[in-house]
């Protein structure tokens, strides 16, 4: 069978990810990876091909996918919907709040395009969207309850890093303990994402540009203004030898009543070593989806939501069906 070829846009934590999940995936194969910078400074873990974005359209007959590895708070905006008309794309856009704008954008691109574009795929969004949405489909009298990490997150790591002056910076997110337990017990549904978790920053910069970042990093929008943030300051010996680990995870939890004498729970969770090698996993998976549902002529914007196993796994529907079922 030929392989679908995947190009790789953006060569920062995601894009390595993605290079590797390629590789264990035996019916894919990397056609190349494309960047902003110049090619000739990458060097890459798997030597792969480096090219340079301004000439994609060119490897419209070469390549099958784009996974698009750029960054949520600037680079997807505008990237999603530029590729789609190009190429099948497959994005993990993770601006909650701006999922519906980012999907009006990418839906017209796409569908003018004729071309197919799954967005916000990865692990939240992504894996636990399907699990708050598979818990309200089966236990529909509860509550969902999500809580991300202990765990570095990228998505708030990247915005803290665009803010001026900041050498290097990264951000946990952290869940209280005591409103996890609640949560398998049915209660605290009516907490926002705020009350149910603390983000903590570490931040290297000039000392004279604290203050303002400080004051910056609290107040953006969306990223941190609801949320009770706390912004260490730190060297960059300690930074480079305390908090260069990618290590992330959580868990969405679906509890509730099947009738007044019975309560059920459901809960899914992740543990995981490197958050971006994981994420770029899942874009890989939904990459396959997007090749093998563009050819049989689906186009326009998809979610995780509308998009079936099925058309994830190399595996056929006999072999899932006696293997999995
Ligand atoms: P990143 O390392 O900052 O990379 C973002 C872009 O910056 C790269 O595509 C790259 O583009 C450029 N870049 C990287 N290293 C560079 C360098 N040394 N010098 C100059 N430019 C560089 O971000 P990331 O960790 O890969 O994360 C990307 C996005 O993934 C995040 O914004 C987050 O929203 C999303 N994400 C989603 C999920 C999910 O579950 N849905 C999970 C994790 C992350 P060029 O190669 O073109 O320069």
């Amino acid at each position: 069978a030929e392989k679908v070829r995947i190009g790789i846009v953006g060569y920062g934590n995601l894009g390595r990810g993605a290079e590797l999940a390629v590789e264990k995936n035996p019916d894919m194969e990397l056609a190349g990876i494309f960047t902003r910078r110049d090619p000739n400074t990458i060097q890459t873990a798997t030597n792969a091909n480096v090219y340079c974005q301004d000439n994609i359209r060119s490897f419209q007959d070469k390549l099958d996918v784009l996974i698009l590895c750029g960054g949520s708070a600037s680079d997807l905006p505008e990237m999603s919907p530029e590729l789609a008309r190009l190429f099948p794309i497959v994005d993990s856009y993770d601006n909650h709040a701006k999922i519906p704008d980012h999907y009006k954008k990418v839906n017209q691109a796409a569908e003018e395009a004729g071309k197919l574009a799954i967005i916000s795929a990865g692990w939240d969004p992504g894996l636990f969207s399907l699990n708050r949405l598979l818990g309200e489909i089966v236990i529909p009298d509860g509550g969902t309850h999500t809580f991300w990490g202990k765990g570095l997150s990228q998505g708030h790591s990247e915005a803290v890093r665009r803010v001026e002056g900041v050498k290097k910076g990264v951000q946990y997110t952290v869940p209280m303990e005591e409103i996890l337990e609640d949560a398998r017990n049915g209660k605290g549904e009516d907490l926002t994402a705020a009350e149910r978790h603390k983000r903590v920053c570490y931040i290297v910069a000039d000392e004279k540009d604290h203050a303002r970042i400080e004051e910056e990093i609290k107040t953006m929008p969306d990223y941190f203004a609801p949320y009770d943030t706390t912004v260490h300051f730190i060297d960059e010996e300690t930074f480079d030898s305390e908090h260069q680990k990618m290590r992330h995870g959580g868990f969405v939890i679906r509890s509730g009543n099947s009738s007044k004498a019975h309560k059920q729970a459901m809960e899914f969770s992740l543990t995981l070593e490197s958050n971006p090698e994981f994420t770029a996993s899942v874009l890989v998976a939904y990459a396959r989806a997007a090749y093998h549902l563009h050819k049989k002529g689906e186009t326009g914007a998809k979610t995780p939501f509308d998009i079936p196993f099925s058309a994830m796994t190399h595996k056929t529907s006999a072999e899932i069906m006696k293997d999995l079922l």
